[in-house]
């Protein structure tokens, strides 16, 4: 199955509203030849109105990094789908590590996340992964495999269609440590036979299964390279234009 390559940028609690606009347009500019995979930044809830701007003429997608499933409503500091759409947004992470670390987010909330984004049309690029203890204990599928049941819990094949996943291993976030070729192609086939088990071969065989964890210019070509790595969620290294499309422009 030929799945287009994906690579995302997840801005975190980075730049102000200018300093986002400057480095889209930025990195727009940089990756304007590249036809061959698809570019996504997800920039901080205050800084999407003015990226969307930035980028609206470019091939760069817009994503945001969360948002509540709730329509509207007395929930001080969320920000609904609803929302996330009229900024112009195409795409939203769901689930990453440090929204269940630090944010109390559960495989229940994330469950519901995923839900409110396929209703209104964003795609969600639902994040995994196991924590350093628990992959030395052995435990590393057990934990996907939860995440993935209780994460997708409810859905259809249908419902699945536009849905992205992320490995992103917690012990390779920000730490400088990537797993490495053979560990992420491991894991990713792992998941992709999950989906078939659960949804069955055309889904298993279409989604796109991202790797995140200190993704870098020097090895995203390696990552690449594995037949179930379909694309890279980006953290760090996707902050600066130049190296971010350097990654971009892996081939
Ligand atoms: C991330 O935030 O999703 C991430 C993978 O971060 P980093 O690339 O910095 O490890």
């Amino acid at each position: 199955m030929n799945r287009r390559p994906f690579i995302a940028g997840n801005w975190k609690m980075y730049k102000t509203s200018a300093e986002a606009a400057e480095t889209a347009k930025k990195l727009a500019g940089l990756v304007s030849g590249v036809t061959n995979v698809d570019v996504m930044i997800a920039p901080p809830f205050t800084a999407l109105a003015q990226v969307h701007e930035a980028i609206k003429e470019s091939s760069v997608m817009l994503g945001a990094q969360n948002l509540f499933w709730e329509k509207e409503g007395a929930f001080t500091g969320e920000i609904s789908p609803q929302m996330v759409v009229s900024a112009g947004c195409r795409y939203v992470i769901i689930g990453h590590s440090e929204r269940r670390q630090y944010f109390g987010e559960t495989d229940l909330s994330v469950n519901k996340k995923i839900r409110a984004a396929i209703t209104n049309n964003l795609v969600p690029v639902f994040c995994i992964g196991e924590t350093e203890k628990e992959r030395d204990a052995d435990n590393t599928f057990n934990i996907l495999d939860k995440q993935i049941k209780m994460g997708l819990e409810g859905f259809s094949p249908d419902d699945l269609q536009p849905v992205i996943l992320a490995y992103e291993p917690v012990w390779a976030i920000g730490t400088g440590k990537t797993a490495t070729s053979g560990q992420a192609q491991e894991v990713h086939l792992f998941i992709r036979n999950l989906l078939e088990k659960l949804f069955g071969k055309k889904i298993a065989g279409s989604v796109r299964i991202l790797y995140g964890g200190s993704v870098k210019p020097e090895n995203i070509k390696e990552l690449m390279s594995m037949p179930d790595v379909d694309g890279a969620l980006v953290g760090g290294a996707s902050l600066n234009a130049d190296k971010f499309a350097e990654i971009i422009k892996y081939k």
